[in-house]
């Protein structure tokens, strides 16, 4: 029998392991082992769940899977960024800085650095979903969070809202809302007065979902207003809705 590898050897194989990208003696140690080894199995079962999910995206997610998925991207959600992402190719090893990576997060991007190679527009939107998923999570833990405010920004006549959770730590999010679509061409845009000035807290796009924004102690009104499609440098018209924020 070839060398041996160590137990830690084992697992920093276990993502690739999954996406039966592991070759030879070495896959023989690895699935040796997963037979004495509960944990490192459970490891590849739930690695081989995230690759079900993303090969079959449409049809229902394993309960809980996003939970740990969206526990794995890193808040506050950053763009995952495909097109920078070199495909994995068979048999590479993850080795060196990438080893400690090796959890859910980097089997995840194994499996999605293997797909964009086969399906480039259908990773797009399975990222895109998953973007929007981790970000409607946050904004439900951020919704639960005691220590949030949540404010909710309305109409004059009150028949408009747009509900919002403030963290403590600044990070918001616009939970719901019944803005109307917009037309083509037209954007909402998120303001946050400081003083007598109004800063854009981010472009809504014409048809807003769950969005994230950040707020600094100084911020005191939120509004959304109607804009352009790129958005303006200063609110053009009345706030559609608009809310104060409690003193911190
Ligand atoms: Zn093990």
């Amino acid at each position: 029998m070839a060398r041996g590898m160590t137990h830690d050897e084992i697992q920093e194989l276990l993502g690739v392991f999954a996406l039966d990208a592991v070759d030879g003696s070495e896959a023989a140690q690895v699935a040796a082992h997963l037979a004495v080894c509960p944990r490192c199995a459970s490891e590849v079962t739930s690695h081989r769940e995230v690759a079900a999910a993303l090969a079959h995206a449409g049809s229902p997610a394993p309960e809980g899977l996003w939970d740990r998925i969206a526990g794995a991207i890193v808040e506050p959600a950053p763009a995952l960024d495909l097109s920078r992402m070199a495909p994995l190719p068979r048999r590479q090893r993850a080795r060196g800085p990438m080893v400690g990576l090796l959890g859910a997060a980097a089997a995840m991007t194994a499996v999605l650095g293997t797909l964009v190679v086969r399906q480039d527009q259908r990773v797009d939107r399975i990222t895109a979903a998953m973007k929007q998923r981790a970000l409607e999570q946050a904004a439900a833990s951020a919704n639960a969070d005691e220590k949030a405010q949540r404010v909710t920004l309305r109409s004059d006549d009150g028949a408009i809202f747009a509900q919002t959770a403030v963290q403590e730590n600044g990070t918001s999010y616009l939970v719901r809302h019944n803005l109307p679509a917009l037309e083509e061409g037209r954007t909402y845009q998120l303001w946050g007065s400081v003083g007598t000035r109004n800063v854009s807290l981010g472009v809504l796009g014409q048809n807003p979902s769950v969005v994230s924004f950040n707020v600094n102690g100084a911020v005191t009104t939120v509004a959304i207003t109607e804009e352009e499609g790129g958005g303006s440098v200063f609110p053009s018209g009345r706030p559609v809705v608009h809310g104060f924020l409690p003193d911190a």
